[in-house]
């Protein structure tokens, strides 16, 4: 590490949100959700081709069988979450915002789980076993990419990689799911960082932890050292555990414009997915669940499940006893990235970190004005991009000016427009831009 003297390390530019909101969830042990009567396990959860559905209308199928199988490389496996019947595939609200396909499934109330698979003694056992289970348990980035991560695992052979980082920042306000997790099964995050770094052939394994999470930077540090993982606690700064940006603060190394972490020799992993191959590998069990921080000012009591994947988010919300007054937003995610829903039918999926309720002081829509050139999203900008001088070009309807200015590299954090004075949908036009750029790419 180039930067040895900083004992809290951080990169360049980005934002301070006044208010995170952790309080409200960071002390609540995280409680296992009861059995519900229905699920609705959403089929494309992974970057990449969906998996193909197997099951139909009027199976019966257990616990953790397999319910599409991955149709591709880039394509992740599906598991039920419960032991019943496919009532059938339906369509359900994606949580972008588009119907998505889901298979349904009414719990028998038995809870009964296929066997798990036979526990792996990762230490000695040879690196493409360990990549196939963790394939085959249907893992996926869970910070919220979804990038299968079997794949990520598997740099091309001429890509050079040397460090493995554990994404512990958990940067966006409200959530607390990384937080409970990391106090609440160290053992299974530090595991899953020495199970991915034999898979990559290194011993560089950091993983890097936001200031606000001092219990949680004490716990893994505790227990580190047996793993030959080192724990960096990073400054309080969004965004923080962007890849890009958690590379830069712990390593020193940028990535190029328009590059991968494998470019700056590394591998990012949310601590999440960590602890889902510590559990693939060594429980022998695929991933069908995972901690969701129910969470915001109008949630009755704000908390941390453990919830079943194609939980729909009604259901959740009962959980935390309703809410205390009407909501103005429900929102996947945290407020910086996550996705506004309409529908609290959307199940959640393996990405699902958050379910945030905004009241509806909160969820104004504020009217946009005219840019005033007061230069407060290029001081704020991570990835150094000039997000005024885009959305211009991007408003005139040229894209070809805002590729130029890398637009492509834009992270969607929303740092820009949070400290927009005018109040410019800066990130809709980027997003919007990014599109027709890659619509205009597959068309060549
Ligand atoms: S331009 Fe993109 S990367 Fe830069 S602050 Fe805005 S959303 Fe984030
Ligand atoms: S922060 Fe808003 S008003 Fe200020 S330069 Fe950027 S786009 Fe213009």
């Amino acid at each position: 590490m180039n930067k040895s003297t900083r004992s809290v390390m951080t990169f360049k530019n980005g934002i301070y949100p006044v208010y995170h909101g952790k309080e409200l969830s960071e002390g609540a042990a995280t409680r296992i959700a009861p059995l519900l009567a229905r699920y609705t396990v959403p089929v494309a959860q992974n970057a990449g081709k969906p998996p193909e559905v197997i099951v139909k209308a009027g199976d019966k199928v257990k616990k953790y069988q397999l319910i599409a199988r991955a149709s591709g490389f880039v394509s992740a496996n599906l598991h039920s979450p419960v032991s019943g019947e496919v009532k059938g595939i339906i369509e359900v609200p994606g949580a972008t915002g588009v119907p998505a396909q889901a298979v349904e499934i009414i719990s028998d109330g038995l809870d009964e789980a296929l066997p798990p698979l036979p526990e792996i003694d990762w230490k000695q056992a040879d690196p493409k076993e360990l990549l196939d289970r963790i394939a085959a348990c249907g893992l996926v980035g869970m910070g919220g990419a979804s990038f299968p991560t079997h794949v990520k695992l598997s740099p091309p052979p001429e890509k050079e990689i040397d460090t493995l980082i554990l994404n512990g920042a958990e940067c966006e306000p409200f959530l607390t799911a990384d937080h409970r997790l990391m106090l609440e099964d160290p053992h299974a995050v530090l595991a899953g960082a020495a199970i991915m770094s034999r898979i990559l052939g290194i011993d560089r394994i950091f993983i890097g932890v936001e200031m606000n999470k001092i219990d949680a930077i004490e716990v893994l540090q505790e227990k580190s050292a047996s793993y030959g993982v080192r724990i960096v606690p990073l400054k309080v700064q969004y965004p923080q555990g962007s890849e890009k940006q958690l590379i830069n603060a712990i390593t020193g190394r940028d990535v190029p414009a328009g590059g991968l972490p494998m470019d700056a020799r590394c591998v990012v992993q949310n601590i999440g997915t960590a602890a889902a191959a510590a559990d693939a590998v060594i429980r022998g069990i695929p991933l069908v669940e995972r901690i969701v921080t129910v969470t915001g000012p109008v949630v009755k009591t704000p908390g941390n499940w453990k919830l079943r994947i194609g939980t729909p988010v009604i259901e959740a919300v009962r959980l935390a006893e309703g809410v205390t007054e009407e909501p103005g937003k429900l929102i996947l995610g945290g407020p910086m990235m996550g996705f506004s829903q309409r529908s609290f039918d959307v199940p959640t999926a393996k990405n699902t970190s958050g379910i945030l309720l905004l009241s509806q002081d909160q969820a104004v829509n504020y009217e946009s004005g005219n840019c005033i050139r007061c230069g407060r999203c290029v001081q704020g900008c991570p990835m150094h991009l000039m997000p005024c001088a885009l959305a211009a070009a991007i408003e005139s309807g040229r894209f070809d000016i805002a590729q130029q200015n890398h637009v492509m590299d834009c992270l969607e954090c929303g740092a820009c427009a949070y400290v927009c004075p005018a109040k410019r949908p800066l990130v809709q036009h980027h997003r919007r831009a990014k599109a027709e750029i890659r619509r205009q790419m597959q068309k060549k």
